[in-house]
């Protein structure tokens, strides 16, 4: 493990092998009735009290995220709460996991939400802490038992919340985590026919290879991908916002969030004007060490990702950059590109990184055809001052996610995922535990 900020090894995490992946999701099989017939109760006061320590380790693991991952400590301590919310509100589950009664002639008809057995969950690096806790709890509420695979670079924090469930009183082999390589570790869960879901969060270069592994056993899947979202500003909006806020749309944990604004659309009479307003932002945007509370935006998550990025902004048009320190670490500054026209590389692919492409766009039609113009749909922002348009807007955009006049994405009690090849399913929201359970219809004659 590399701590990002400055280069420095904090030391080395033992990659498990396939045959303790194979052992673990045998443990993890037999954990699993027991762990289904704890009475529903039970387990809402086990994931309670799960939540519970997450609050009192908060600021341990934001800590360990700051050194693992170079998130900002505010970010860090938001990612951390994240979890413990999210451990809370499924811990609502268990008691209101009710099925259906559906009228019948001759008897009675009733629906039961089954969980599935053991789930699989596979977490990229970007959000180590949240991603996890959006397979782990919900599933862990349905009644599954989960197995879950950090990403390579970022275990350490996925690897205390083992800990601190351990810990609240989860019974042994309930929920395992598997520190390891993607084609091992990641490749074992599609294949190991006992595991019975994956809950996939990365490429959707991988996440395709996920979803036809897994078409195999007819295993269920849910995929949260790539995305290369749109912040379409018209001319009526209020610019000030729209330019004072897009920096942290796209910028926030240094460009590497799925849900990045990294295209911004400007209606054509307010184009000079916005990046007008945009500039200094993007100059005022505090790019330093992330474990000041001051920090908005830290280094990148590794020397091949800040190359990767640098490739994309080699040869393109740059209208302003923002700062990034000197010395060690691997950093990138928030960068504004000049798209010529929606063919151009950094347009059309995903970066992942601090850099944004500019477009203007002539009116509504053209808006949601340049908006459209993309293989992702994940996210996206209007900002207008005219409700029918935002409306109009909100419907046309192909996006699993859309914010009018702000940029949030995410809250835990609604749905977040991706249309497109961004994703397939949702998590997060009232509708998620479906995801980790199947419904059994039962038929009970009452003939005599
Ligand atoms: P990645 O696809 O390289 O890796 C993601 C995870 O999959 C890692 O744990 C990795 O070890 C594992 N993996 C790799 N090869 C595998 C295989 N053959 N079988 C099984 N598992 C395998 O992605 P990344 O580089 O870690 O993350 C960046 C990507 O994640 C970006 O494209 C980003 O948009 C996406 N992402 C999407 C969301 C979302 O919710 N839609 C959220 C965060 C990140």
């Amino acid at each position: 493990m590399v701590d990002p900020a400055s280069g420095t090894v904090l030391g080395e995490v033992v990659a498990t092998t396939a045959e303790e992946v194979d052992a673990a999701v045998g443990r993890a099989a037999a954990a699993f009735p027991r762990w289904r017939d704890v009475a529903p109760g039970e387990r809402a006061r086990l994931l309670r009290r799960f939540a519970a320590l997450v609050d009192a380790h908060l600021e341990e693991l934001a800590l360990l995220e700051v050194r693992n991952s170079g998130h900002t400590i505010g970010n860090a301590r938001w990612e951390a709460g994240n979890v413990r919310d999210v451990l809370d509100y499924y811990a609502g589950a268990p008691e209101r996991l009710a099925g259906r009664q559906i009228p019948v002639p001759g008897g009675l008809d009733v629906t039961f939400h089954e969980p599935l057995g053991v789930v699989g969950v596979i977490v990229p690096w970007n959000f180590p802490m949240p991603i996890a806790a959006w397979g782990f709890a919900p599933a862990l509420a349905a009644g599954n038992t989960v197995v879950l695979k950090p990403a390579e670079l970022t275990p350490l924090t996925a690897l205390r919340l083992a800990e601190l469930g351990r810990d609240a009183g989860l019974p042994e082999d309930v929920f395992t985590v598997l520190p390891g390589r993607g084609d091992v570790v990641g490749e074992r869960f599609v294949t190991h026919p006992a595991v019975r879901k994956v809950c996939f969060t990365g490429s959707t270069e991988v996440g395709t290879r996920i979803m036809a592994g897994c078409a195999a056993q007819v295993k269920r899947v849910t995929l949260e991908l790539g995305g290369k979202s749109a912040n379409v500003v018209f001319a009526d909006a209020d610019l000030e916002r729209a330019a004072a806020t897009a920096p942290y749309a796209v910028f926030d944990n240094a460009g590497q969030d799925c849900c990045a604004r990294s295209r911004i659309l400007v209606q054509r009479p307010a184009y000079d004007r916005f990046l007008e307003l945009l500039e200094p932002a993007v100059r005022a945007l505090r790019v330093e060490d992330p474990a000041r509370e001051t920090a908005e935006m830290g280094p990148l998550i590794s020397a091949a990702q800040r190359d990767r990025v640098a490739g994309y902004v080699d040869g393109a048009r740059v209208a302003f950059t923002g700062s990034r320190p000197d010395g060690p670490g691997f950093w990138h500054a928030p960068t504004v590109l000049l798209a010529d026209s929606p063919a151009d590389r950094h347009w059309r692919e995903e970066i992942f990184g601090p850099v944004v492409s500019v477009l203007p766009f002539d009116d509504e039609a053209d808006a949601v055809r340049l908006a459209n113009d993309t293989e992702y749909g994940l996210s996206g922002s209007v900002w207008t001052r005219d409700v029918g348009r935002a409306l109009r807007m909100a419907r046309a955009v192909e996006a699993g996610n859309l914010s009018v006049n702000s940029h949030s994405s995410v809250r835990y009690w609604t749905p977040f995922g991706g249309m497109k090849r961004s994703g397939l399913g949702r998590e997060l929201g009232p509708d998620a535990l479906h995801a980790f359970t199947d419904v059994k219809n039962v038929f009970i004659s009452t003939e005599e």
